[in-house]
């Protein structure tokens, strides 16, 4: 379907989040084996009686070493700032503190890495006051959890975002993008009609329950307008006007500027 332009009367977007690189090009080899992104769960077991290494300062990465912590050897937390405070919640701190085969690695960053066949150490540069030095680390595992950017760079600029290119739908849309002073629905973008569920949506929840949650709901949503629509056909033809939908489908109307997304395969 590569390039095949679709004008459709309902979208949803449900693209997900993509995950932030390490920009390490060594390591890229273990990526889905030994290094993960993000996978916290998934990498468990194997990593038993291992040094494991989790990169990132937020909670995931906290709720991540706490978890493998339960199966490796030691885990060590590795992030660039000074501390955990700032970006961690202190209930996580205070366990991290209290569990003993978890250090915390401040003003570090992971710059290398590799192995006989599979990784066994990763190459650390550490900032302690003006002084930096590189160190080489153990490690039979690598779990990062360094932030994630949602997938909307290809979602034309008329779907609003937040600050953190989060879609906007329902009451968060901007109200100068409203229609007749009312807010579009609760999983309705700012374009009417386009319809974003899970990760990618502004405020949502990052889980699976929420996002099948909202997945569910809009369907309800996508009925709704298609009726609205509809009804706007019937009444306009019994007026002899063109319909609400031909104004849509104009040549300057929102649907137009959907007709130039482009849904790749
Ligand atoms: C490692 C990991 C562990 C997790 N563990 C848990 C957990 O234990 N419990 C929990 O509740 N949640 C967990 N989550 C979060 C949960 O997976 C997400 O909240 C959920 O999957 C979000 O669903 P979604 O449909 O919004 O996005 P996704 O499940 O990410 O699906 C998005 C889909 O859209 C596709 N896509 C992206 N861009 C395009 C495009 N341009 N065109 C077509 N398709 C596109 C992607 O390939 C993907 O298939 C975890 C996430 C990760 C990464």
């Amino acid at each position: 379907m590569r390039g095949v332009r679709i004008c459709a009367r309902a979208v949803v977007l449900a693209a997900g989040v993509a995950y932030r690189r390490l920009g390490v090009p060594e390591l890229d080899a273990y990526v889905g084996s030994i290094v993960y992104y993000g996978a916290a769960t998934a990498m468990a077991r194997e990593m038993k009686g291992r040094h494991v290494v989790v990169v990132g300062g937020g909670n995931s990465a906290g709720q991540a070493a706490i978890h493998l912590a339960t199966f490796a050897a030691q885990v060590s937390i590795v992030v660039r700032r000074d501390g955990l405070g700032a970006t961690m919640s202190d209930y996580l701190i205070r366990e991290i503190d209290a569990t003993s085969n978890i250090d915390v690695r401040t003003g570090t960053r992971v710059v290398g890495g590799g192995g006989e066949g599979r990784l066994e150490w990763l190459e650390v540069e550490v900032r302690d006051a003006d002084v930096v030095r590189r160190e080489r680390v153990e490690a039979g595992g690598l779990c990062l959890l360094i932030g994630a950017d949602p997938a909307c760079d290809w979602v034309p600029a008329a779907v609003t975002r937040d600050e953190k290119n989060y879609l906007q739908t329902g009451r968060d849309v901007p109200q100068d993008r409203w229609r007749d002073g009312r807010p579009p629905a609760s999983l309705e973008t700012a374009v009417p009609g386009v319809f974003v569920a899970g990760d990618i949506r502004s405020g949502s929840m990052k889980r699976v329950a929420a996002a099948a949650g909202e997945g569910a709901t809009v369907v309800a949503l996508v009925h709704d307008h298609l009726a609205r629509l509809r009804a706007d056909e019937f009444a306009a033809d019994a007026r002899g006007r063109p319909p609400e939908i031909s104004r849509w489908c104009g040549a300057r109307s929102t649907t137009a500027t959907l007709r130039r997304v482009r849904l790749t395969a």
